[in-house]
């Protein structure tokens, strides 16, 4: 992994070095905490900031046959470290091997490889680093140079530590995003009206119909707005697009806040309510919506009753994904309501199909309308973002793509965003050199600027 890593050609060099690399990270989706910005934390050592929450990690450690007390349990930090640090050789051509490597080398300036032998000397000089100021959250987000980061916000949260974060000064924007997929959450009858008494207080809206629950999320909407968010996002297995009147959803709305369970049918109609009503909101304040779909979550009942959702317990789905979504659309476009939009599929079947979808809703008003977003969890690597780059480029304009995010929930993910660039520049080189695009290295560099960064500050066009 030297300065040349995963460039092959003079081109992609190039490509990188004069372009790529100089670009500042705009940083547009992620799960980060905004409380630990807000507080400047300072990470205590390497199992903190690096194995806590990040269920890649655990996933590997699990299949290199590593005992659960060690990724989630009750184990020392140090023991949980060495269990990681011994499972690194295996994650041999698995991202997390570069990923891993590339997180040690630029921020600590470690150029060795982590195992066994190794790990308790990284290990001491990490964290004597990560207790120096200069580690601390917002130090190390200065030192990726990121220029923007949207968080993973629900609609009931007050959003305190982005005030905070905002009045303190901080010159890198934090914004926080709307993800309401809970507003939507009628599977589960009593966390659901628990949500819909956390929502009324909340707002302030006293909900006793469905009219009552719209206006109270539509003035967290308003409310989020005003704190700088511009960017919704909502987390789904397809896009969910029934038929249903208004009277249906209120019925449905008022059987549920009965406390009576819901039929299958009641579920879908409410929730194609939701979501194009929430795509309504989005385009009436000219945010962007965001779609992840097709993920099958929490496959193992044993581990998801022992830690909950978000542990490593997912997999790629096989949804449907094209007709509910172009019906979902449509719904929206035909009223000249649709906000733009980026689509993430989890299931590398679907790229080709995401690609051409979008097309079908481009509609002259803004470059790039619709997105087809970078390789998303388990594609968010180096084959992943091929496929979908290429994808992309045969069926659309990559030149017009909005590029790269971390998604991640930890602070050191951001070379993520280099091991995307280089891919990038690898791309774009191979071509030159196979004589099918030019060697033009003004065309080519900004194109690759505008991928990394220029195209993400026009499109989502936060203040
Ligand atoms: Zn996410």
């Amino acid at each position: 992994m030297d300065e040349n890593f995963l460039l092959q050609t003079d081109t992609a060099q190039n490509l990188y070095h004069r372009h790529a690399a100089k670009m500042p990270i705009f940083d547009y989706h992620c799960h980060i905490p905004p409380k630990d910005i807000a507080e400047d934390r300072q990470f205590e050592n390497m199992a903190q900031i690096w194995l806590y929450g990040d269920h890649y990690k655990w996933r590997a450690m699990r299949a290199n046959g590593v005992d659960e007390r060690y990724c989630t349990g009750d184990a020392s930090d140090w023991e949980k470290f060495e269990k990681w640090a011994e499972t690194v050789p295996h994650t041999l051509r698995n991202p997390l091997y570069h990923w891993t490597h590339l997180e040690l080398k630029r921020f600590f300036g470690i150029d060795k490889l982590l195992n066994s032998s190794t790990a308790k000397e990284i290990w001491d000089a990490c964290n004597a680093k990560l207790q120096t100021p200069e580690y601390s959250v917002r130090n190390i987000i200065r030192m990726a140079n990121v220029h923007t980061i949207c968080t993973t916000d629900d609609p009931v949260d007050d959003l305190e530590y982005h005030r905070r974060i905002k009045a303190s000064g901080f010159e890198v924007s934090i914004l926080p995003a709307w993800r309401p997929d809970k507003a939507m959450a009628v599977e589960n009858t009593e966390a659901f009206n628990l949500y819909v008494d956390k929502l009324a207080e909340v707002s302030n809206v006293a909900i006793d119909s469905f009219s009552g629950f719209m206006e109270a999320v539509e003035k967290r909407h308003q409310f989020f707005h005003d704190n700088g968010c511009r960017l919704s996002d909502h987390g789904l297995e397809t896009a969910i697009a029934e038929d249903y009147t208004e009277k249906e959803v209120r019925d449905i709305f008022e059987k549920i806040r009965g406390g009576n369970d819901l039929t299958k049918v009641e579920m879908l109609k409410f929730k194609s309510c939701m979501l194009y009503e929430f795509g309504i909101m989005d385009h009436s304040r000219g945010w962007t919506q965001q779609f992840h779909l097709g993920a099958l979550r929490n496959n193992s009942t044993r581990l998801f009753k022992q830690l909950g959702p978000d542990t490593g317990l997912d997999s790629i789905g096989d949804f449907e994904i094209a007709r509910p979504l172009s019906k979902f659309l449509d719904k929206l476009d035909l009223q000249n309501k649709l906000a733009k939009t980026i689509l993430y599929n989890l299931n590398p079947r679907d790229n080709e199909l995401i690609a051409t979808m979008i097309g079908n809703f481009q509609d002259g008003s803004v470059p790039g309308k619709m997105q087809f977003g970078s390789g998303w969890w388990f594609l968010d690597q180096k084959d992943g973002m091929e496929k979908q780059m290429n994808a992309l480029s045969n069926l659309g304009l990559l030149s017009r793509f909005v590029g790269m995010l971390t998604d991640s929930r930890s602070f050191l993910s951001y070379p993520r965003h280099e091991y995307f660039r280089r891919t990038l520049c690898n791309l774009i080189g191979n071509d030159v050199e196979n004589g099918e695009i030019p060697h033009d290295m003004k065309l080519l560099g900004e194109m690759v600027e505008n991928i990394c960064f220029y195209n993400a500050k026009a499109y989502f066009n936060f203040e």
